[in-house]
């Protein structure tokens, strides 16, 4: 069948249709949260980072946050139990019922297998054709690229807009364009941890390729293409993936 063409940030997705889990898939660097926020915003489906929210537990000085920072810090990943347990509270929220990105989950095999039988268990978007699977896009960039984009990459504070230096800085150095407030790099952004989170990724979360490819729900997309080609093959995956 001939795709339909899908109209890039056009007003909105109908918002009424289930979506299903959108998992994206990428080394750190990749663009998954740029994507993620993409498509949320096009699907009216919340971005569930898990980055973001552990950041975010360790600025409020949760025990989670105390539990995830030293890890976080070395770029090494916060146990499985941890973050399955925060995604778990996390998708049980009503801005989930349609459907939801995951953007840095699941990172380990573990983590996949625990989601399955999560989403299973509760029901997770059961339609009249039956439940909808995810689709998982793998956004794939090379080693040098990817270097390149985390140790350029600096992000506002205040708005999540992310820039980098290299490739698409603010107009004013260090400065947001939306607000003014000055930009900060990321803990884990610096070199030494960036070599461990890249290594870490291939360890622990390349596996996920073939569990996911396995389960024909893999949709692989070229990561250092144009942001607007790569959102249009994620929107097209997740309207004519075979997932039920
Ligand atoms: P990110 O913002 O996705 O690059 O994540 C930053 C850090 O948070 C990672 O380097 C890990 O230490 C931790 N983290 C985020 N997501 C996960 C996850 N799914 N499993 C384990 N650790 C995670």
């Amino acid at each position: 069948m001939e795709a339909q063409a899908i109209p890039l940030f056009a007003a909105s997705h109908s918002g009424t249709t289930t979506v299903g889990p959108v998992i994206l898939l990428g080394a750190p660097g990749a663009g998954k949260g740029t994507q993620a926020k993409r498509i949320a915003e096009y699907y009216g489906i919340p971005q569930i980072s898990t980055g973001d929210i552990l950041r975010e537990n360790i600025r409020l000085g949760t025990e989670l946050g105390k539990a995830a920072s030293s890890l976080m810090e070395r770029g090494e990943l916060v146990s499985d139990d941890l973050v399955c347990q925060m995604v778990a509270r996390r998708v049980a929220a009503p801005d989930c019922a349609l459907g939801m990105i995951l953007d840095g989950f699941p990172r380990t095999v573990n983590q996949a297998e625990w989601l399955d039988k999560h989403l299973a268990e509760y029901h997770f978007f059961e339609t009249e054709r039956g439940r909808k699977r995810p689709v998982v896009v793998q956004l794939v960039v090379e080693y040098n690229q990817l270097l390149r984009r985390l140790t350029g990459r600096r992000t506002c504070p205040a708005c999540g807009r992310i820039y980098n230096v290299f490739t698409t800085p603010p107009n004013a150095d260090g400065v947001c364009d939306v607000d003014g407030v000055t930009l900060v790099t990321r803990k884990d952004d610096r070199e030494e941890v960036i070599a461990e989170r890249l290594k870490n990724y291939e360890a622990q979360t390349l596996p996920l390729v073939s569990y996911y490819s396995g389960q024909k729900l893999l949709t692989v997309v070229d990561g250092a293409g144009d942001p607007d080609e790569i959102t249009a093959e994620a929107f097209k995956a997740i309207e004519h993936g075979d997932r039920l």
